[in-house]
């Protein structure tokens, strides 16, 4: 029907989805020319050859449809890395996929796995995308808050979240926004609490390279898990090229069958010379191995950037965003201290209260440190004058 202003209308699907933080918080940077903090993303370039790979395979005609699980040589170098870093076997052939970064892979697990009131527990602050895919597929989001300041799991209160609609749990480790890790004992904690369910999991593990504390505990790694989950990895991060949209799925092979359905109808294939220049560049071992030191030096130079600053830092044992406490600075609402960061300090960052779905706000912010160190230098300058 078309109304007076002669819109035809249209019932939108997600009502109460407001536009990403992320594309908020940078175009207002853009607008105040902060230093952006906010978007997670590296403002520092990737490897030289890797670009190099990518331009060769262009001019050599890889530039035509890839197979839609991926090219078959890059599933199987895959399939050796994880192998050797989490002694877990996946059969390149059945069991894993290429997708379009892990935005994609991660709506089409949930929409392979969800159906209409199945229950999603998802652990919050949560991700942007876990819900709005969720809810696309009509299932129920029940909500669990990480304990604060630290951002554990408190598994007696998980265990109570089970019910018999439960059909997917989401997990995210090391953790978007908070920075926390998950240790061997939460492992062992999920086990038992999924152990004889039909309950799936969702494991974003897209920071599995960024670790400062431990090793990476991948859900690949533990049978009871890994027979129920679906692993979400990203190029993006690994490889510092979040543009290029390139990550992955591992998950046995019934349930790769249901998602390669979904996958196949919705992507079909992902960008043909990217994945060969990832198949000639992931054999090098140094380049993930390196990763958590490197962001490590980041972080460290950051947290001590911000040592004589009035913001309280909390843990970070992963990732790349460390967040921080601004209480004793002010008492606006985190998204208005966020907007004051940009506009009048020449910072931008992200308020973690978007992250929960009935925004509860702590008075903390999130920064980036995936920068080079000359802008985190600027960027502390700027916070210790405040
Ligand atoms: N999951 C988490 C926890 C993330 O932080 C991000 C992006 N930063 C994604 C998924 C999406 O990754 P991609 O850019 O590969 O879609
Ligand atoms: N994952 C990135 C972050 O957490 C942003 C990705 C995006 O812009 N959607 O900042």
């Amino acid at each position: 029907m078309t109304n007076e202003l002669n819109i035809v209308e249209l019932k939108s699907k997600l009502p109460g989805i407001e536009q990403s933080i992320f594309s908020y918080m940078t175009a207002l940077a853009n607008e105040y020319q902060a230093i952006n903090l906010a978007q997670g993303f590296p403002d520092f370039n990737c490897d030289e050859q890797l670009i190099d790979y990518v331009s060769g395979y262009m001019k050599k005609g890889f530039n035509q449809y890839a197979p839609m699980p991926g090219i078959l040589s890059l599933r199987e170098k895959i399939a050796e890395k994880v192998k050797k870093i989490y002694g877990s076997e996946y059969n390149p052939d059945t069991e894993i996929t290429i997708t379009a970064g892990a935005t994609q892979a991660i709506y089409n697990i949930i929409t392979t796995c969800v159906n209409i009131k199945d229950e999603v527990i998802i652990l919050e602050p949560a991700y942007d995308c876990y819900i709005p895919a969720v809810q696309l597929n009509k299932g129920i989001p029940k909500y669990m808050e990480l304990t604060y300041p630290n951002y554990n799991i408190d598994w007696e209160t998980f265990k109570k979240m089970i019910s018999s609609k439960t059909k997917l749990i989401i997990i995210n480790n090391p953790h978007n926004p908070s920075g926390s890790t998950l240790k061997a004992d939460d492992l062992v904690q999920l086990e038992k609490i999924v152990a004889g369910k039909d309950i799936f999991i969702l494991s974003d593990e897209v920071y599995e390279h960024i670790n400062f504390n431990d090793r990476h505990l991948s859900l690949a790694s533990y049978p009871e898990l890994k027979k129920r989950t679906f692993i979400v990895s990203s190029f993006g991060k690994t490889y510092h090229t979040t543009g290029w949209k390139v990550g992955y799925v591992l998950a046995p092979s019934h349930l790769t069958q249901e998602f390669r359905k979904i996958h196949s109808y919705s992507m079909f294939s992902v960008n043909t010379p990217i994945q060969y220049a990832y198949n000639d560049f992931i054999g090098d071992e140094s380049k993930y191995l390196e990763l958590s030191n490197f962001y490590k030096q980041k972080r460290d130079l950051f947290r001590q950037g911000l040592e004589n600053s009035k913001f309280k830092l909390l843990p970070c044992s992963g990732g790349y965003f460390q967040l921080a406490d601004y209480s004793e600075i002010s008492q606006l609402g985190d998204r208005e201290f966020a907007e004051y960061l940009t506009k009048e300090v020449g910072v931008a960052c992200i308020p973690v209260s978007v992250f929960y779905h009935h925004k509860k706000d702590d008075k903390v912010v999130r920064f980036c440190f995936a920068k080079n160190d000359e802008t985190l230098q600027k960027a502390t300058e700027k916070l210790c004058r405040i």
